[in-house]
């Protein structure tokens, strides 16, 4: 069946079957997270949409080599016009941490909230300041070819140059010539030929906590360098496919690209594929708007903008009923209704384990396989085999009630498949729901640290070590502030 799965590739804008470089392999790479704040619901989409793709390529039978990086250099703060101070490096100043702590605090962060949602570990998950000698080998040929020049210690990518021998914006579709009239000359970027070149090797300022030494002096390797790096370093010059947000396709993926078709003379991705963006009432995403969720508050419910805590399951199951290139609007009424439709078919599949076989059937499992098969082959339309597990589960509660019948061989056929389905594809599990964020709990917790802060008071230092340790036990952590104290559900 493998030949029939179809993908939307993004560089032809069409939906193409799925034919692997080598038979029976696929080579996945998606942009793993900038690991300097915690992981937050911009995360969690890609990462669900990319572990679909990776369990149904195993479901296929594929042999899947998954990558998926960790940047933990060269990612700057405004990263459209590359200025600004590197994202990991301010953090590391702002709290007073090596940038090694700040990426294994954040890397461990989202390792644990990856696992709550149920994805799957990559194989290889590599970081780019590990990665610091092959990018500059990436530099030194790109300067040899004349893709690339060198002002004061920076190595920059020469568009136009490279426009020259391939058309440059073909993945986002956008063209030089516009870009041209549309792309300011910035403060800060009097080094570039053109506003739209982009770095490949950043000199790095006096007290710039990362930098490495080189051939054009101490820096650092530009963001969009280490993908092209580190995906052909595991996958091959030439690989299947590359994963990754929307948000990524320009300049990111766009820069990517032309760096390898620059350096080897052809394009190693056969299949972009770039999942939607997630909108909060509408909204955008941004820390500046207020809305930035991270997964932690979620999973506890702990942000001003919820009205609960919402479990990791029904986030997944949240994301997967969208069809991944459609935009996904958050909200309280959206996650709500996605927690009840999760748990009519967790109830169904219960449901199905206890049932009797009886009588002639009333629903045809080949039928339901090729339908729920069909959904996936078709550029992974999850929402549509969501409606085919919705219309099992109401046979089901038919089976259960005696209004219709399923025989012996069909009812098993209809637990394996609904196993697959839900388990093996969709990565749904039953799970405990977290409690609802009630104020009793809230007032409880209060009353607790208040006896905690007046044991300290009078040094019982085992009453109050105590206290904190059974609230953490219950997934409270508590931190001792100079006021007092602050505490938040883990
Ligand atoms: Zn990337």
């Amino acid at each position: 069946m493998e030949e029939q799965l179809v993908l939307y590739n993004s560089l032809t804008r069409a939906k193409e079957k799925f034919v692997p470089l080598i038979p029976g392999k696929a080579g996945i790479y998606v942009c793993g997270p900038t690991v300097y704040s915690s992981t937050h619901l911009g995360h969690a989409r890609p990462a669900v949409t990319f572990d679909l793709l990776y369990r149904y390529l195993l479901s296929l039978g594929y042999q899947v080599r998954y990558v998926r990086n960790i940047t933990d250099v060269g990612h700057l703060e405004n990263e459209a016009e590359e200025l600004g101070e590197d994202r990991i490096s301010k953090k590391a100043r702002l709290e007073q941490l090596e940038p090694m702590e700040i990426v294994q605090k954040y890397v461990n962060i989202f390792r644990r909230n990856m696992a709550e949602l149920n994805t799957l570990p990559p194989g290889i998950e590599p970081q780019a300041s590990g990665h610091i000698i092959e990018q500059q080998q990436l530099v030194r040929i790109l300067l040899d070819k004349g893709f690339a020049y060198e002002v004061n210690g920076s190595v920059y990518f020469d568009v136009e140059r490279y426009n020259e021998a391939h058309p440059y914006g073909i993945l986002s579709g956008r063209s030089l010539e516009e870009m041209k009239t549309n792309t300011r000359r910035l403060a800060g970027q009097e080094e570039k030929k053109n506003p739209f070149d982009f770095a490949l090797w950043k000199k790095a300022a006096p007290g710039h906590i990362m930098q490495w030494p080189s051939e054009w002096g101490s820096g650092f390797p530009g963001w969009h360098l280490e993908c092209s790096v580190m995906s052909t370093k595991y996958l091959g010059e030439v690989f299947d496919i590359h994963g990754g947000g929307l948000d990524l396709l320009f300049p990111h993926h766009e820069c990517e690209n032309a760096q390898s078709n620059a350096a080897l003379g052809h394009p190693s991705v056969r299949y972009w594929m770039h999942n939607n963006m997630i909108t909060i009432n509408g909204q955008k995403m941004a820390r500046s708007l207020g809305n930035f969720i991270t997964l932690d508050e979620l999973f506890s419910g702990t942000h001003p903008l919820l009205e609960q805590a919402y479990s990791p399951m029904t986030v997944r199951f949240f994301i997967l009923q969208a069809h991944y290139r459609s935009t996904l609007d958050f909200s309280n009424e959206a996650l709500q209704a996605a927690g009840k439709g999760l748990d009519r078919l967790l109830k169904a599949w219960e449901l199905l384990q206890g049932l009797n076989p009886s009588g002639v059937s009333a629903f045809d499992p080949d039928a339901f396989e090729n339908n729920c098969r069909n959904a996936m082959n078709d550029d992974l339309n999850t929402p549509v085999l969501i409606a085919f597990l919705f219309d099992a589960a109401r046979m089901i509660q038919q089976v259960n009630e005696g209004k219709a019948g399923l025989t012996r061989e069909d009812l098993d056929r209809m637990k394996s498949l609904f196993r697959h389905y839900m388990n093996d594809i969709l990565g749904l599990k039953a799970e405990k729901r977290p409690e609802t964020r009630s104020e009793t709990v809230n007032e409880l917790v209060e009353l607790l640290l208040r006896l905690r802060l007046k044991a300290k008071r009078e040094k019982d230092w085992a009453a109050s070590d105590h206290i904190r340790d059974e609230l953490a036990r219950l997934g409270i952590e508590v931190k001792d502030t100079r006021g007092g104290y602050e505490w938040n559900f883990r």
